[in-house]
């Protein structure tokens, strides 16, 4: 062969390699673009653990969903738009685990300044115990256009329990829900501790709920089913919380993202990392 056609194959070859980069590039984008991230918070409040995030990192978080162009809807909103088969683009939906009143008195108002409402989910036993909502709280919340939720009665995993113990856990904490409000699309849930299997989430749908978010990280397509919805965690990290936030992102994209092509790229990360799951 010629240096001449050498150097021609050569060009081929990096215009192959460019073209199916730009494509993968393009196909991710669109991906993420038209796919639903859940991020989930649990306090808003400046405390040194990761359940929380502190107002500063908080709006700093809201902030750049903005500027990204990020619209928020409610948990029961989503519900509805899958229902209808709505086509959903940059909308993300924020929520907030166990009740706690931070949520109101810091997150709401934070949020407030760029348009954006959330998805609260009680652990209906905490109802009023110090540093908890309680229920003119909850009204509170709901006036300011947020969706209350449940998280259970008792707040415990729901997969360690008996179908019977389940059934309780579900109906108790719906009815407290539905004394406050009527939730158009019916109630929602996010799973204590994340914790969710089949057999659960067939008996949270029997009981009534349109949507529940579990502990598996993603971001969400009209494949995922609406009782086994994925996350985005937003914790707590001390110094670059923002590098931290915009990381938990993209690895939930990017898993859900591999998994709609069949790789499953978190069980790879986790290989990698050692970690268990
Ligand atoms: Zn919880």
């Amino acid at each position: 062969m010629s240096s001449k056609h050498f150097i021609s194959l050569k060009v081929v070859l990096v215009l192959v390699v460019l073209a199916v980069v730009g494509f993968l590039y393009k196909d991710f984008r669109d991906f993420c673009n038209n796919s639903v991230p859940i991020f989930a918070y649990h306090r808003v409040e400046n405390a040194n653990d990761i359940y929380s995030v502190s107002p500063k990192d908080f709006d700093e978080q809201m902030a750049y969903l903005h500027t990204e162009g990020y619209r928020s809807m409610n948990l029961d909103e989503y519900a509805v738009a899958r229902q209808k088969n709505e086509k959903l683009y940059k909308r993300m939906v924020l929520i907030f685990d166990d009740g706690y009143m931070d949520n109101l008195t810091n997150a709401a108002h934070i949020m407030q300044k760029y348009g954006y409402t959330g998805s609260i989910f009680l652990a209906v036993k905490f109802e009023g115990w110090p540093g908890y909502l309680d229920w003119d709280n909850d009204l509170k919340l709901l006036k300011y256009g947020w969706e209350i939720g449940s998280h259970t009665y008792n707040h415990k995993p729901l997969t360690k329990l008996t179908p019977k113990q389940v059934d309780y856990e579900l109906i108790k904490s719906k009815e407290y829900v539905q004394g406050l409000y009527n939730p158009p699309s019916g109630p929602t849930l996010s799973y204590p501790t994340g914790a969710c299997n089949k057999q659960v989430a067939k008996q949270v749908a029997d009981a009534g709920y349109a949507a529940a978010v579990c502990g598996v990280v993603g971001v969400n397509t009209d494949k995922v089913p609406m009782q086994e919805l994925r996350r985005v965690n937003a914790f707590h990290k001390k110094g670059n919380s923002l590098t931290y936030f915009k990381r938990h992102l993209l690895k939930a994209q990017l898993a859900s993202w591999s998994l709609s092509h069949g790789i499953d790229f978190m069980g790879m990360w986790d290989k990698v990392r050692g970690n268990v799951r």
